[in-house]
């Protein structure tokens, strides 16, 4: 299997930088702050801009749920947030940069699912999720759909798993790099289907999508949050959605289990995380943001039209969000052990 260079990724790394929001709420302003006092190391938290560090391609189902929430947050925080794209290597390159940052709050990072496979998949990958990072807050849970491009001849999900079965060696399959949501989805299909294929790995699915509309390669498995459009306005067929249940956004999607692959099912759990190390009034801060941002309606709305929702707000924690992290290392690496796969 092959995976995008690190080194190659680390020197492209800075794709995309937006300046999310100017909504720094004027001091006072009922509510907006959290009662921090003086003479913690978080005090005057914060007193310049916020960066959060998506480690995927702009424009991607990563960077569409970061820069949806960082608005709101750069609102209750009362600064400016940054979303800086530092792509590569399924994750790994973003990731790492954050690991190594000063730990004061300043450069957070948004990761999902990809944060507890990578252990599993690089060996030397630089960081380690439970101990290089504090956990913010989970964030949403994002369903996968398995979409071609429009021409592909498979009609339904049946008819795709006998197509790659007698046409493996031709038939591609994208993701976003070893790792990568795609990639496990990737992987979960091939198992299901007990088939082996070629995949064409990018530095995230904004750019994969672009190919496969373009029909520079066949299929693959992404979030909602990327494919929604696309599938609503006829650019892709899409084949099955991989939760238990159908998305209400995505009302005529059958599910997996529905289509005939019940063994297929993964969503995408994406949470903050900030280096080691940081005042935990610090990491306070960030989480009262993150629960503001996900309880605004807005958020909600644009997470809806999308097939997601925020998490509880019981689970937008560092408590709740290191639990979940400490369980998913678990089950990927069986998984990704049982797959036989490594980064090259
Ligand atoms: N989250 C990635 C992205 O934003 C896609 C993936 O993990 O498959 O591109």
């Amino acid at each position: 299997m092959r995976t995008t260079s690190r080194y190659r990724a680390a020197v492209r790394m800075i794709a995309a930088i937006g300046v999310v929001s100017l909504a720094a709420a004027c001091a006072g302003n009922g509510g907006a702050t959290d009662g921090a006092t003086g003479g913690t190391a978080g005090g005057g938290y914060p007193d310049k801009n916020i960066t959060i560090i998506v480690p995927f391609s702009a424009g991607g189902p990563t960077d569409t749920v970061t820069r949806m929430i960082a608005e709101p947050m750069a609102a209750k925080l009362g600064t400016k947030i940054v979303v800086q794209n530092v792509e590569g290597a399924g994750g790994t390159v973003g990731a790492g940069e954050v690991a190594q940052a000063d730990p004061d709050g300043y450069t957070v990072l948004m990761h999902h699912i990809g944060m507890s496979t990578a252990p599993a998949l690089y060996q030397n990958l630089g960081y380690k999720p439970l101990e290089s990072f504090e956990t913010v807050g989970l964030v949403t849970e994002v369903p996968m759909t398995i979409v071609a491009r429009k021409d592909f001849e498979p009609k339904t999900l049946q008819e795709l798993v006998a197509h790659v079965k007698a046409n493996a060696g031709k038939v591609t399959l994208a993701n976003a790099g070893l790792g990568a949501a795609s990639h496990l989805c990737g992987l979960l299909f091939q198992t299901a289907a007990g088939v082996k294929l070629q995949e064409v790995p990018y530095e995230g699915t904004g750019p994969a999508l672009t190919d496969l509309v373009g029909g520079q390669v066949d299929f693959m498995c992404d979030q909602t949050t990327n494919t929604s459009g696309q599938i609503s306005a006829g650019e892709v067929k899409a084949y099955a959605v991989t939760t238990p249940e159908r998305v209400k956004s995505l009302p005529d999607l059958p599910t997996t289990t529905e289509a005939g692959l019940p063994g297929l099912q993964v969503s995408v759990w994406h949470g903050l995380y900030v280096p080691k190390g940081t005042p935990q009034d610090v990491v306070q801060k960030l989480t009262e943001a993150l629960k503001t941002a996900l309880a605004d309606q807005k958020v909600i709305d644009q997470m809806a039209k999308l097939g997601t929702a925020p998490v509880p707000a019981e689970d937008a924690t560092p408590q709740a969000h290191r639990a979940k992290l400490e369980e998913q290392l678990g089950t990927w690496a069986k998984v990704i052990a049982d797959a036989g796969v490594k980064a090259s």
